[in-house]
């Protein structure tokens, strides 16, 4: 162990760790699965708060269809023109009742375990102490800030992309304090994403004495599922999940419905317009059978922009002069509500939040180690971006 830096290098913010780690715990031990709206509202409640402390100008837009609320925290400096965006989620995956037993808050070996530490609620408490230091030092970033917290990132944003992408627009660059990536990396490039799901009409009859009469829903299903797994292709990245299946009503039944959950992940918009006409076009293969196709893309693909480059450049640069030995950037499989805003081409940096590992899983954790630096990295951003 070194002795504490007494003199802070300019470049070098100072940060309080002990302080993060307490607020990343307080948030984490708020519960909030994306469809308990009243559950996530808890968090958003501290959020608010937080965010009003620090003087940012509260905006709270009440939820919809039983989410939360989302709240949007502007600077008071900075003036109207458009700044930078920073976004964090509040939900996470894990239901209620995980924190007691399958995934307890609690530190080991150097990682905070616990639901939403590292997807997402460190990120979020990082973005938070990062303005914090800039109130207590009585400074002002170049540019506004714009912090905005939703509630349904889990579940595809459905009540908030509106609300992300008007502030997309509104502003020069995102920020998305996402878990960071395997090694201390960040995201510049996600595939977008396509839901769909099918559902295939036969007719029903006794299996035993109308067997003749029936016309199976779950062998057209079947075949449509053998027509979309195979779009599946690693080399260009597209990939295609049937991921759920469901139907019939009994084993003597001949089946009259069936239904499909298909997820679609692809790299470019080139890919996801083939793909979704192609989705849009499938057709019964059993003329008596009816087919029902509801979805499209659901996440536009993110790709990695000159622009998108540059700003990762300038953070790999502030990463490196704060003591880190690098900072790469990876594209992934898995999308944010950063595909919004990198979608309408609005230079959006990703994976900003904590390292650390499980995302999703009962082995959810954060590397605290990551705490420091991480924070000091969105800080140099926040007061070098302009
Ligand atoms: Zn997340």
């Amino acid at each position: 162990m070194s002795a504490p830096n007494t003199t802070p290098q300019a470049n070098i913010p100072e940060v309080d760790e002990a302080e993060i780690l307490a607020d990343i715990k307080e948030w984490a031990g708020i519960e909030s699965p994306s469809k308990d709206g009243i559950a996530v509202n808890r968090v958003v409640d501290v959020a608010e708060s937080a965010m009003e402390t620090l003087g940012m100008e509260i905006t709270r837009r009440p939820g919809r269809d039983g989410f939360g609320d989302c709240v949007i925290a502007r600077s008071p400096w900075g003036g109207d023109g458009p700044g930078i965006l920073i976004m964090a989620h509040l939900d996470t995956v894990h239901p209620h009742g995980t924190i007691d037993e399958a995934l307890k808050l609690e530190e080991r070996d150097g990682y905070l375990y616990g639901p939403g530490v590292y997807d997402m609620k460190g990120g979020a408490c990082l973005g938070v102490a990062a303005l914090r230091q800039f109130v207590r030092a009585g400074r002002e970033t170049p540019l506004p800030v714009t912090f905005l917290f939703t509630p349904d990132e889990e579940v595809g944003s459905p009540t908030s992309r509106d609300l992300i992408e008007e502030l997309g627009q509104a502003n020069k660059y995102v920020l998305v304090l996402e878990p960071g990536r395997d090694g201390n990396k960040v995201v510049t490039a996600r595939k977008g994403c396509a839901r769909y799901v099918i559902r295939a009409h036969g007719r029903p009859s006794h299996a035993g004495m109308r067997h003749q009469d029936g016309v199976s829903a779950i062998l057209e299903s079947a075949r449509q599922i053998a027509k979309i797994e195979v779009l599946t292709d690693y080399e260009t990245g597209v990939t295609a999940n049937v991921g759920l299946w469901t139907g019939g009503s009994g084993a003597n039944v001949r089946p009259a419905l069936a239904e499909v959950e298909v997820d679609i992940r692809l790299p470019d918009d080139a890919s996801a317009e083939a793909t979704c006409a192609f989705m849009d076009s499938l057709s019964p293969v059993d003329p008596e059978v009816r087919l029902e196709i509801e979805g499209g893309l659901n996440r536009p693909p993110y790709p990695k922009t000159d622009a998108i480059a540059a700003l990762h450049e300038q953070a790999e640069a502030l990463a490196l002069e704060i003591g880190m030995e690098s900072l790469d950037d990876t594209a992934t499989g898995g999308f944010s509500d950063g595909n919004f805003t990198a979608a309408l081409g609005i230079p959006t940096l990703d994976g900003l939040g904590v390292d650390g590992d499980g995302a999703h899983t009962e082995e959810e954790r954060l590397l605290i180690a990551s705490i420091k630096p991480r924070t000091q990295l969105i800080m140099r951003l926040l007061e070098t971006l302009d």
